[in-house]
């Protein structure tokens, strides 16, 4: 069931996230200048509330509403026809390099997933479009009907931000049945499994609360681990970065020094990593 009146089929991109007046509930957004994919068309499943399996302290997108960890779970909020119909217009009136499935919350939770990256890669062909992405916070990539969905893409935007359990629960606010090894377990299966472009994005922050108790996910030690996991992952490239918008939760994250995040940097690309950094 779709609630098609406060559903936006298309919003352009105004180029101010915070004063969109769109306020997520565009289904196709953009074209947005995109720091990893260029100029990239937007597809947002969840227009009417976020559905997730995290509930990150520095999500963009506010506190998750729907907090479930299998597609099967997920409302339809609008369905594979109306999101084609809203793709195909948006690509009549606006040029883009790329087109991505990102948007309001998890999009590998949608549970058509499969019929509607079938669906959009042809649009995609139709319309001459460089690459077909999917960003991810990487919890359904042991899922097999989402590694299938996953074959029509050409690039996966895959999310670990940390490679210590406690830190996951505390910074990713995961599903209480997530645990960080199956993630890692999805990771290491979509790289064997699918031949499309495997990118990891890294967040790194710090956290400050009000009695001064510091979390931070960058340390040496982090670095270590974070190498460790990744050298099984074997992705094509790791992207590093951090907050660069304000979020949109009540938690104070604050930027690493550049100190520290070249040091992560070095001891991934120590260990034989292909690193990118978006910092600025
Ligand atoms: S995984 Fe993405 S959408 Fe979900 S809570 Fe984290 S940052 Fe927000």
């Amino acid at each position: 069931m779709t609630c098609a009146e406060n559903i936006i089929p298309y919003s352009p991109c105004l180029g101010d996230c915070t004063r969109c007046p769109a306020k997520h509930r565009a289904v196709i957004y953009g074209p947005v200048q995109s720091r990893r994919r260029g100029r990239s068309l937007g597809i947002n499943l969840y227009p009417l509330k976020k559905v997730c399996s995290f509930d990150c302290i520095y999500c963009l997108r506010g506190r998750t509403i729907v907090k479930i960890l299998r597609p099967e779970e997920s409302p339809i909020q609008v369905t594979v026809d109306q999101v084609t119909r809203y793709l195909e217009d948006a690509l009549k009136r606006v040029e883009t390099d790329t087109v991505d499935l990102s948007g309001n919350g998890e999009p590998t939770l949608y549970p058509e997933l499969e019929e509607l990256c079938r669906e959009i890669r042809k649009i995609c062909n139709e319309y001459g479009i460089k690459s077909l992405g999917a960003f991810t916070n990487s919890s359904t990539l042991n899922i097999d009907s989402v590694i299938r969905a996953l074959r029509w893409v050409d690039h996966i935007e895959a999310k670990l931000d940390t490679a210590v359990e406690e830190k996951f629960l505390f910074i990713n606010r995961p599903h209480t049945e997530l645990r960080l090894r199956s993630v890692i377990e999805g990771l290491v299966r979509a790289r064997k499994e699918l031949s499309c472009e495997l990118a990891i994005q890294v967040l790194l922050l710090k956290y400050v609360d009000s009695s001064g108790n510091v979390l931070l996910n960058y340390s040496e030690e982090d670095a270590r681990n974070m190498r460790n996991i990744l050298q099984r992952v074997e992705p094509d490239i790791v992207n590093i970065y951090t907050v660069y918008r304000p979020v949109l939760t009540s938690f104070k994250i604050e930027r690493p020094p550049r100190e520290d995040v070249e040091l992560f940097v070095k001891t991934l690309r120590d260990g034989g990593l292909k690193v990118r950094t978006f910092m600025d």
